[in-house]
């Protein structure tokens, strides 16, 4: 069989990416294992424009913004679904510093960090003495719905493997790659952590990065906003359910969910919640994290057949499609990709023997 792209891994950017390139009229065959516990079907989705304690602006923020809400709701728009919503972030200072540092960044005039002047509006569910604020906007992307239904498109047409991806069976040329009876022009590996075992990307300085998160049931909270004290609190689609996480841990000795991460995260929600909840799930995955916090894009600089779309750390639901696109129009039209994002700046490392 032939193809144009040979895409391993579906996850979010596995997804995005073959998305595009059908729309650009090429052919694609996606091989993806659908490990529960990968990033994207462990991830709440957040789409936040600032991070960290400080609400430094992120990378990109300007582009990456309002790309995602196009990009998803273009993608939503083509599978029926709803697939990114807008819920902004209602940040209960932990702390006496934090208020200070979050009102502080108002008086700059920051786009995104603001006043929230209902502040007894939450009285009824939180416990929280030193006041709240707001970040917005903030989106959530609907992962849980997009991937299964960009899936079913794939395979309804016949362009899904559902099994695992065996690199020993890989033969490379230049122009080309042979894969179990596959020929495809390229061969793109958005397989995430997986990729910090593939021979032609291991040498690209990964992190990777543990994350923890629970899933409850809150009867009655309202599930117009994300609510943040240390912990993030987010809606999901189903009726008072909510995400509650997540841990970022460098120092693991597996991918599996933790008792110490549950029972902390159980006492925090008990000594923030007024109104009772009961745990359901605990997720728990590793981020394709990357030493620079910059993803991985492009072609390889010794073997133009084989690309990487990986390294979206923690940020790969807003990242995820932007960089797909830009490897999109780099793969058709040959556009340059982002200097800081492309894979070439890693030349040196990726040509050692
Ligand atoms: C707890 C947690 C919370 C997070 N929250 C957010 C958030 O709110 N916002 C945000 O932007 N990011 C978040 N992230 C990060 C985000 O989830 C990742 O950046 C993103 O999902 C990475 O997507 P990916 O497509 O590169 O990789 P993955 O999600 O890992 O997808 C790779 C796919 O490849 C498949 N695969 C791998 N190897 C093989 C193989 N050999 N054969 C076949 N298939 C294979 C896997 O099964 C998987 O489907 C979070 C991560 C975690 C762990």
């Amino acid at each position: 069989m032939n193809t144009d792209f040979l895409i391993i891994g579906q996850g979010v950017c596995g997804t995005f990416l073959s998305y595009y390139l059908q729309k650009e009229g090429r052919s694609v065959i996606v091989i993806d294992d659908a490990k529960p516990d990968s990033p994207s079907r462990v991830a709440a989705g957040i789409i936040n424009p600032v991070t960290g304690r400080r609400l430094v602006t992120v990378w990109m923020v300007d582009e990456v913004l309002p790309y995602a809400w196009k990009a998803y709701s273009e993608l939503g728009t083509d599978l029926s679904v709803q697939a990114i919503s807008q819920k902004n972030i209602i940040d209960f200072f932990p702390n006496p510093f934090m208020r200070d540092g979050f009102l502080q960044k108002i008086e700059t005039g920051d786009q995104y960090v603001h006043a929230y002047p209902e502040q007894n509006h939450f009285n009824k569910f939180f416990h929280f003495e030193f006041g709240c604020g707001e970040i917005r906007p903030v989106y959530t992307a609907h992962l849980d719905k997009i991937i299964p239904a960009w899936r079913s498109v794939l395979s309804n047409a016949g362009y899904l493997r559902e099994e695992q991806f065996d690199i020993s069976q890989l033969e490379i040329e230049p122009d080309k790659i042979h894969y179990k009876g596959i020929t495809a022009s390229k061969i793109i590996f958005c397989d995430g952590a997986a990729s910090f075992d593939n021979p032609y990307f291991n040498q690209l300085p990964f992190a990777p990065n543990k994350g923890e998160a629970l899933v409850a049931e809150i009867p009655g909270l309202p599930d117009h906003n994300i609510y943040k004290k240390s912990l993030l609190l987010v809606p999901l689609a189903e009726k008072d359910m909510f995400w509650i996480g997540a841990s970022y841990v460098w120092n693991f000795d597996d991918a599996s969910p933790t008792q110490a991460f549950r029972d902390n995260t159980e006492n925090a929600m008990k000594n923030w919640l007024k109104v009772p909840f009961r745990i359901v799930e605990h997720r728990s995955a590793l981020r394709p994290a990357t030493l620079e916090r910059r993803p991985f894009v492009g072609t390889h600089p010794l073997h133009p057949s084989v690309g990487i779309l990986n390294g979206m750390g923690t940020k790969g639901c807003s990242l995820g499609p932007y960089f797909a696109k830009q490897l999109t129009d780099h793969l058709v039209y040959d556009l340059p990709i982002a200097k800081d994002a492309d894979v070439k700046r890693f030349e040196k490392v990726l040509s050692r023997k």
